[in-house]
């Protein structure tokens, strides 16, 4: 049984060794922002931008396109969760939430997140 207390497709992957799993367990101690039933978000260890805050699904998912796939209604929580870390942090007037997917496009933890990123000007194209 998996940490989130339902079988599904990724139980071998939601182990001791998931950051985020652990993060959501509050055996990692995180500086989170905001909660819901579903999300949880807390700020970067590693801040890139004034207000870089990481949202995670309190359920496993490697990626978003699985997310997504999986269950389209809770990728829809967690994109209105990183909008309500957005207002919060008074950073609507321009934010970027990015969702790195794969390790070719940086993806370093592998239960999705989005990063919510703001408080200065963000170029693009992002590196
Ligand atoms: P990514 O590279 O898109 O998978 O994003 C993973 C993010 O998690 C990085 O921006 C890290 O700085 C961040 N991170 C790693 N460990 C922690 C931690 N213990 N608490 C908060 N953020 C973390
Ligand atoms: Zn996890």
């Amino acid at each position: 049984m998996a940490a989130h207390g339902r079988p599904g497709p990724y139980d071998a992957l939601v182990t001791d060794d998931c950051l985020f799993c652990r993060i959501v367990a509050g055996e990692i101690p995180s500086t989170i922002v905001r909660e819901t039933e579903s999300t949880v978000a807390f700020r970067d260890i590693n801040p890139q931008a004034p207000t870089h805050v990481v949202v995670v699904p309190r359920e496993h998912y490697p990626n978003a396109y699985e997310l997504a796939k999986a269950d389209p209604g809770l990728a829809g929580a967690l994109l209105a969760a990183a909008g309500a870390v957005a207002e919060q942090e008074g950073v609507t007037d321009g934010y970027r939430i990015v969702f790195n997917t794969g390790a070719k496009a940086g993806q370093s933890v592998f239960h999705v997140h989005c990063h919510v990123l703001g408080g200065r000007p963000l170029t693009w194209p992002p590196g």
